[in-house]
């Protein structure tokens, strides 16, 4: 979902930020009342969560203004605010929910999941891009129409690529978190396991492009969709892309050759 996050905490704007956006969710985030009706009129979420303590026009005020002019966007009231009478209010001027700080993040994206139901918006179980299609229900992958056998763990990853749908780097720290559920750690712990974690990264990358690679004799199926690579973007992480046509045909023309898409089209194990 294209969510909004208005919050005047910065750190817990950041943590919601960073929380939804690897649950796939488009994200974008202000800091005062103004701003958040702005935004709304720009962006036209789907969702609103909303602080009601916030500098400029209190969270109250935004709450009846978007019942007015933005009835479209559901909006989850995140507050601090103690008194039942409080929560009624906004339940009353339209909140779809009322969600109690502090509050875990597993129950703030479960009543996002029941909101989004609620909007007859079910997530599609099926990612698709360039010439690749995944179907999270069946846990089967396809690429351009033949089928590509995944262990779970390469499924898992290539699903963390697809959901970005080639518009994020996907950095080794997020994808040790989604794909093998090591936490973000700090100190000597993670000093000593951040370089053999990474090499498992990179392991499974690269099985992953061999896999891919197979089906990648043409750079476009009949239809015109471009076939997706796994680029290696150095220092940040690594990116799913359907090159445009200038880039796969970098290596023939005069201009000097893609190495990081020819690499990724050959399957090489190289990490450029
Ligand atoms: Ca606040």
């Amino acid at each position: 979902m294209n969510v909004l996050i208005v919050e005047d905490d910065s750190a817990l704007g950041h943590f919601l930020d960073q929380g939804l956006k690897l649950d796939g969710h488009d994200v974008s985030v202000v800091t005062d009342g103004e701003a958040a009706l702005e935004s709304a009129a720009r962006l036209r979420p789907e969702l609103m969560i909303l602080d009601l303590g916030l500098p400029r026009m209190d969270g109250i005020e935004v709450l009846a203004e978007m019942q007015q002019h933005f009835r479209s966007t559901s909006v989850l009231v995140l507050t601090g605010r103690a008194e039942m009478e409080e929560r009624v209010k906004c339940l009353r001027l339209g909140a779809d929910d009322v969600v109690m700080k502090p509050f875990s993040f597993h129950e703030l994206r479960a009543r996002l999941q029941a909101l989004s139901r609620r909007r007859g918006q079910f997530a599609d179980p099926v990612l698709r891009f360039g010439d690749l299609e995944m179907d999270r229900t069946q846990r089967r992958v396809t690429q351009a129409g033949c089928e590509v056998e995944l262990t779970a763990t390469e499924f898992t990853l290539l699903e963390s690529l697809m959901r970005r749908r080639g518009e994020r780097v996907c950095s080794r720290a997020e994808l040790l978190r989604e794909v093998w559920r090591m936490p973000l750690g700090a100190g000597a712990v993670a000093a000593r396991t951040s370089r053999m974690d990474t090499n498992i990264v990179e392991v499974y990358i690269n099985y992953l492009r061999k896999k891919l690679g197979r089906n990648s004799s043409a750079p476009r199926d009949a239809s015109g969709v471009c076939h997706a690579v796994i680029r290696t973007v150095r220092g940040e992480g690594y990116l799913l892309d359907a090159p445009e046509e200038r880039d796969l045909k970098a290596g023939t023309g005069n201009s000097p050759p893609d190495l990081t898409a020819i690499f990724a089209l050959g399957g090489c194990v190289a990490d450029v």
